[in-house]
């Protein structure tokens, strides 16, 4: 694992062709991971949520992001494909920016497409927040997702967990161990159920299921006061035994 500080993203890679960018800002926004020269063609990188473009401090988040990823070599331009866990907009507001600037495909699940064109819509004008407005191209379901071409291919497993969020996903790559959780599970602690379908007997049954799977590392949506990425296999499943104390 690689760290390098940027001011505002904490840039850490992971493996060969993941880095996550681990918000250090002062108000909310979400961490965001990178899959890099997956996907043929002219835009090869995955960008899992986006996060903000401004954030309720007035932050520019995402202008943050992308300058911590043009530190690594990376460019917006060549993001061929956009992945949200869900559909909260510290998760995927800056979305359309990025399709502004590179025409990348995004996906999320059905469910969570459902949810945030009904009831989450209702939600957000309730609050006075803009409604992140995209097309998925296609939708992700439970199972595996393969991703690139032969030598770059990416093998993901999709599962998805509601509870947070009615279609929330959670991706693990079985090759290096790791699992992004989104809003499932954090450092010590889990997402919210107190949205209108959240659910915490759904989130416990996912967060069990997540719990059996072989993990070197667990990198959630955000941070909390105990750190960001759990790493090492033994902390991910302590980590997994504290947040079953909480249900
Ligand atoms: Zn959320």
């Amino acid at each position: 694992m690689v760290s390098g500080s940027f001011k505002y993203h904490n840039s850490v890679k992971l493996a060969d062709s993941l880095y996550c960018y681990i918000w250090q800002g002062r108000g909310n926004n979400c961490n965001s991971c990178l899959f890099t020269d997956i996907l043929a063609g002219d835009r090869p990188h995955v960008l899992i949520d986006p996060g903000h473009i401004n954030n309720e401090f007035g932050e520019s988040c995402f202008s943050y992001l992308v300058s911590a990823m043009e530190n690594d070599g990376f460019k917006v331009e060549d993001i061929g494909l956009i992945i949200n866990t869900h559909s909260h907009p510290d998760h995927c507001e800056a979305n359309e920016i990025v399709v502004e600037r590179s025409g990348a495909w995004i996906t999320m699940s059905e469910e969570e497409d459902e949810f945030r064109n009904t009831l989450g819509r209702k939600m957000y004008s309730m609050f006075g927040v803009k409604i992140p407005e995209f097309t998925p191209l296609f939708y992700l379901k439970e199972g595996d997702l393969s991703l690139g071409a032969q030598k770059s291919e990416l093998n993901l497993q999709v599962f998805v967990v509601p509870g947070h969020s009615p279609g929330s996903i959670c991706l693990y790559w079985p090759a290096q161990k790791v699992l992004i959780t989104g809003d499932v599970v954090f450092y010590g602690s889990i997402g919210r159920t107190d949205f209108p379908s959240g659910s915490l007997s759904q989130l416990k049954q996912g967060i069990d299921k997540l719990s059996k799977l072989d993990l070197e590392y667990l990198v959630p949506g955000h941070n909390t006061e105990l750190g960001s990425i759990v790493q090492g296999k033994q902390n991910v499943e302590r980590n997994f035994q504290g947040v079953k104390l909480i249900f």
